[in-house]
């Protein structure tokens, strides 16, 4: 049987990064390299770095110029603010124009650590890094090697994940050396990130405070860190790609979320390759009939021993992924994962549902992100 013809989109073509001819390899996260980083920011410019969530592309967050570098090389909506990344509260502190109760409280429960606090903007933040808004997100990473760059560099740096827009977050440096190159002066090499997972984004500016983006410290991690009420966030937003802003057809909840948290659009995190996520019980099914329609699979299944799967795995055009059964293990490898079979040049992603609960909740939310492949 002939293969399936799939609409693979093209990545949008990026403007070029006016940056100086540079190091476009990894460089190990040794104190001479963090050294250099530091004053290649201090200095204006753009170095990707790892943290314990996923690698950043980060520039002076107090920066106006700098921090245009990483939209250019990103090729990231203007609409989409940046986290800020701090060394320590304080820090945080003088970039915010008012510190709310959830915010103390979140913060010295969870920081450092995947956790970004959204609250009202000091005036020395620019607008840029805000996209325009009142408030900015702020996030202490708890890995050693971003908070010793931090110090060093003497400033707060904004840094949103080190990937074309819309792309799947990168885990490793040779990710960030995949998807953009040469587009960055220096990477900072410090091995796989520890959560390989956004960090979690909370709303401190509204009572309950809310979580705008699911993350690796779920509602109910915060909530008991908070003592008091988390709302959780909304559904994924199905609509189009994350610089449509104000497209119609957003009603609710869901148009309110994506209106705080802009990043939050549905297209967004997504491999090359259609994925679409399918109930456990249907899936067997599903990669069958798929397979006798003559695509090469690749599939993220969390029962790999099961005698069914087992008998399809013998087929050459299925390649079975075999995930963890626990969220936090499962969220480290999933970028990882993606990336892995991006380069398979497979016709289709399956992805078996993972279960309901709150320490699921990040893993639904990125799949759920991953199969909008509206014209694919
Ligand atoms: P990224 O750095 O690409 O992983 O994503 C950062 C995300 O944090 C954005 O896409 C928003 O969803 C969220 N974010 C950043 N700044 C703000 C803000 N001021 N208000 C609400 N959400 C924000
Ligand atoms: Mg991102």
């Amino acid at each position: 049987m002939p293969p399936v013809p799939v609409n693979r989109p093209s990545l949008p073509t990026l403007a070029p990064v006016d940056w100086p001819a540079g190091t476009d390899r990894p460089a190990a996260a040794t104190a001479a390299a963090i050294a250099t980083a530091a004053e290649l920011l201090a200095s204006g410019r753009l170095v990707a770095i790892p943290t314990e969530t996923v690698y950043g592309l980060a520039a002076n967050a107090l920066d106006p110029d700098a921090v245009a570098l990483i939209f250019r090389a990103k090729g990231r909506p203007a609409s989409n603010p940046l986290i800020v990344h701090v060394a320590d509260t304080a820090m945080a502190r003088r970039l915010a124009a008012d510190w709310p109760e959830a915010a103390e409280r979140a913060t010295a429960a969870c920081w450092p650590g995947p956790l970004t606090v959204v609250v009202k903007k000091a005036p020395e933040v620019p607008d840029i890094v805000t996209a325009g808004g009142p408030t900015v997100a702020l996030r202490c990473p708890a890995f050693h090697v971003t908070r010793r760059l931090i110090e060093q560099a003497g400033c707060p740096l904004a840094a949103p994940s080190a990937n074309r827009s819309e792309a799947v977050s990168p885990t490793t440096a040779q990710h960030v050396l995949e998807g953009l190159g040469n587009r960055v002066g220096l990477i900072l090499d410090a091995g796989p990130c520890e959560h390989g997972l956004e960090s979690t984004v909370l709303d401190c500016t509204v009572v309950p405070p809310r979580i705008l983006r699911p993350g690796p410290l779920s509602a109910d991690q915060l909530a008991a860190a908070i003592g008091g009420e988390v709302a959780p966030a909304a559904q994924p937003v199905n609509s189009g790609p994350d610089d449509q802003a104000g497209e119609p057809g957003r009603v609710g909840q869901e148009a309110e979320a994506a209106s705080r948290s802009p990043g939050q659009r549905r297209r967004h995190y997504a491999p090359r390759t259609p994925l679409e996520v399918v109930p456990m019980a249907t899936a067997t099914e599903r990669v069958a009939d798929r397979l006798a329609a003559g695509e090469r699979i690749g599939w993220l299944c969390l029962s790999p021993a099961d005698a069914a799967v087992r008998r399809l795995a013998a087929s050459p055009a299925l390649l079975v992924v075999p995930m963890p059964e626990e969220p936090a293990a499962y969220g480290r490898m999933l970028y990882a994962s993606l990336h892995a079979l991006d380069h398979r040049e497979l016709d289709r992603l399956v992805v078996d549902a993972v279960p309901d609960g709150s320490a699921w909740a990040a893993i639904a939310d990125r799949l759920s992100r991953a199969q909008c492949t509206a014209g694919r």
